[in-house]
């Protein structure tokens, strides 16, 4: 049975809508999902579960936590009641349009407070949002008192060599940088290849042959790591490794059977192997001859279950996580 002992390194998923809908998310997140944000009393439960099973502090990200910041404020208020730090609040800088509001909404995080912001700073981001944003919206910060830490820094020179007045595509960056640019960004990012990410650098990754994968892979010990997991607006735990797979936030330490949580448990305590059995005997999956490693797989058999059998299972949550992989779906 799954259940974790001690939880540390939280991140809050406040929304899963966003204004851009990057390659390399492994959320899935686009401006095609429903603008719902976490309640205030869904936030007080989370926090105080955190507490108890000793988390002092989390992060926020999204989505984008700032699209709608009259949304995100009830949450942060809900830390600030039951005890919990805010390591910092993620954002793209989108939301950024004029330094008197940008102002307004700084001043607004520092009283519930946030004192820092990760703010985006990469090829994918700026197919979207032009670096000029970006850099105004840092430049805001500083002038309000507001911590902030690019990520990645690393990345800005190439982005002033690209031009800071529009955005740019990795179509682009690869005519600029080079063809090896792109795949280049998998260790330079230090990308965990889940989600859109997965589907975005697939064609850069060695095929693998079905049984290869099948005699490595034992039990799933990722869904067990405890450190920067996710909590979302609907209550679910997500492992730091596995986006599009979840458990209720309690079952994540109260223990999830396989009766509950069909995949997740199965990968869990048998691994890929087990999870294909029952997915080829129970809903007819037909596995391709090769994939890119397990997780590939993983990935194929969870889209079948979700899209092409249709089932709304309670370990392939959120359900738009499989909808929205696409940037364009
Ligand atoms: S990675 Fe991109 S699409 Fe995903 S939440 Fe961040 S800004 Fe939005
Ligand atoms: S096979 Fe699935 S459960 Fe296992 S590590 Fe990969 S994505 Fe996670």
């Amino acid at each position: 049975m799954f259940s974790l002992n001690r939880l540390h390194g939280c991140g809050i998923i406040t929304n899963y809508d966003c204004s851009a809908a990057c390659a390399h998310c492994a959320y899935c997140s686009s401006p095609k999902w429903p603008r719902e944000n976490m309640t205030r009393e869904l936030a007080t439960d989370l926090f105080r579960f955190l507490k108890r099973n000793g988390c002092a502090s989390v992060h926020i990200g999204g989505g984008e936590p700032l699209l709608r910041p009259d949304k995100l404020f009830p949450v942060l208020e809900a830390a600030v009641e039951t005890g919990i730090g805010i390591d910092y609040v993620e954002t793209n800088a989108a939301w950024h349009k004029t330094p008197e509001r940008t102002a307004t909404v700084l001043r607004s995080l520092r009283e519930r407070s946030v004192d820092t912001l990760l703010i985006s700073m990469d090829p994918f981001h700026n197919a979207f949002i032009p670096f000029r944003q970006v850099k105004d919206l840092m430049r805001s910060c500083h002038e309000n008192g507001m911590q902030v830490f690019a990520w990645k820094e690393a990345f800005f020179d190439e982005m002033e060599a690209m031009g800071d007045e529009v955005p740019h595509d990795l179509t682009e960056w690869a005519s600029l940088f080079g063809g090896g640019s792109i795949s280049g960004l998998i260790r330079r990012y230090g990308l965990g290849l889940k989600g859109r990410a997965l589907e975005t650098f697939r064609p850069y990754l060695v095929q693998v042959p079905l049984e290869d994968i099948l005699r490595d892979a034992g039990p799933c010990t990722e869904l067990a790591g405890a450190y920067h997991f996710h909590l979302d607006l609907h209550g679910q735990f997500i492992p730091q490794s596995c986006q599009g797979l979840s458990v209720h936030y309690q079952d994540a330490v109260r223990g999830a059977l396989v009766s509950e949580y069909p995949v997740f448990a199965r990968l869990h305590e048998g691994g890929i192997g087990l999870l294909l059995d029952h997915a080829r005997e129970t809903y007819g999956f037909v596995p391709d001859a090769k994939y890119a490693g397990k997780c590939d797989l993983c990935w194929a058999i969870r889209r079948y279950l979700a899209l092409d059998r249709g089932l709304d299972l309670p370990d392939l949550q959120p359900h738009g996580h499989y909808l929205h992989v696409d940037s364009k779906s």
